[in-house]
């Protein structure tokens, strides 16, 4: 495609092969009765992204890009030219390494808050944690004594916690990476599910990874009386385009179900964030302006952010 023909292309002039063609409005991986509504036609790169709910609950991207769209799109001129031109917005990772003292009090916390599971054997765990970016909570799991390992699409994140942790991360996306038939005691993931294009060959993999009566330990945003969406509406930051699904408590933990999971418990996802962080998801300029000439947009602090929630599955 000529770089000039990325900035005004239009849903329709991508390839239909940027899509995947089996999962179009005549499909719903969990209920198996599609039946859509659109929700948002969400404008961010001069092409529309379309949001539909299903009856079932679960809201999904349609026609679903699958990862030659996302390869595209994260090396667009589109995607590119906007973090240029409104470099305060959320997209990119532009501060990301420097946002590790939030993460590192994030996983700490974390950690105490899931205690019981991850010291529930008389032995240290076998533990995975897919999307870790920069290692943080591999990082503290080992430090309490734990096997760990990663798996990320990322490669410059693998090497930062190579060399900042000593965490080995692979490199690659996992339901593609064939691990052993139940080789970890706890699989994490955090901030991660509603990206995922294809969720059965995803929930699945995880599944066979786990030991059975192995933890799997997840987040989601919920959507039930969120207020952020009721105020933001299509402006929400869920509603981009990386973002493939979004659920509701009780749609999370139908798909818990289906993949063979029994949810154990739930609780709020408190985590470390600073002010820069929030006002600039929350496109409040004003905030940030504010905050950053009291000098104190960078201070950490936690709060019950997105909002998202904690779930903790057992395998069958
Ligand atoms: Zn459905």
């Amino acid at each position: 495609m000529a770089k000039d023909d990325q900035d005004q292309i239009t849903l329709d002039a991508l390839p239909p092969d940027y899509f995947d063609q089996d999962d179009s409005d005549n499909v719903c991986f969990l209920c198996n009765k599609p039946d859509y509504k659109t929700l948002f036609e969400v404008n961010h790169f001069e092409f529309p992204f379309v949001f539909k709910q299903c009856q079932c609950g679960i809201v999904k991207q349609t026609p679903m890009p699958n990862e030659k769209f996302f390869n595209w799109f994260f090396n667009s001129s589109a995607f590119f030219d906007v973090k240029k031109t409104e470099n305060e917005e959320i997209w990119g990772y532009y501060d990301y390494f420097a946002d590790e003292s939030s993460r590192i009090s994030t996983s700490t916390r974390r950690y105490k808050k899931f205690k019981h599971i991850f010291e529930s054997l008389d032995r240290p765990m076998s533990i995975m944690k897919i999307g870790p970016a920069t290692g943080t909570m591999l990082h503290v799991a080992k430090q309490n004594g734990h096997q760990v390992r990663g798996c990320d699409v990322s490669s410059r994140f693998a090497e930062y916690a190579r060399s900042n942790y000593s965490v080995e991360i692979d490199n690659g996306r996992f339901e593609k990476m064939n691990y052993e038939e139940g080789q970890f005691d706890v699989v994490l993931l955090f901030n991660v599910v509603e990206n995922v294009p294809n969720q059965a060959e995803f929930l699945e993999a995880i599944n066979r990874s786990l030991k059975p009566g192995g933890y799997f330990i997840s987040n989601y945003v919920d959507m039930e009386n969120n207020l952020v969406e009721k105020f933001q509406k299509s402006h929400y930051f869920i509603y981009r385009p990386p973002i493939c699904y979004t659920y509701t408590k009780q749609v999370y933990h139908n798909i818990l179900n289906k993949f063979g999971f029994d949810v154990m418990e739930e609780q709020r996802d408190v985590r470390h964030m600073h002010l820069e962080k929030i006002s600039t998801l929350l496109r409040w300029k004003w905030l940030l302006k504010l905050t950053k000439a009291l000098k104190v947009s960078r201070i950490n602090f936690p709060i019950y952010a997105y909002p998202s929630k904690m779930v903790v599955a057992k395998k069958r």
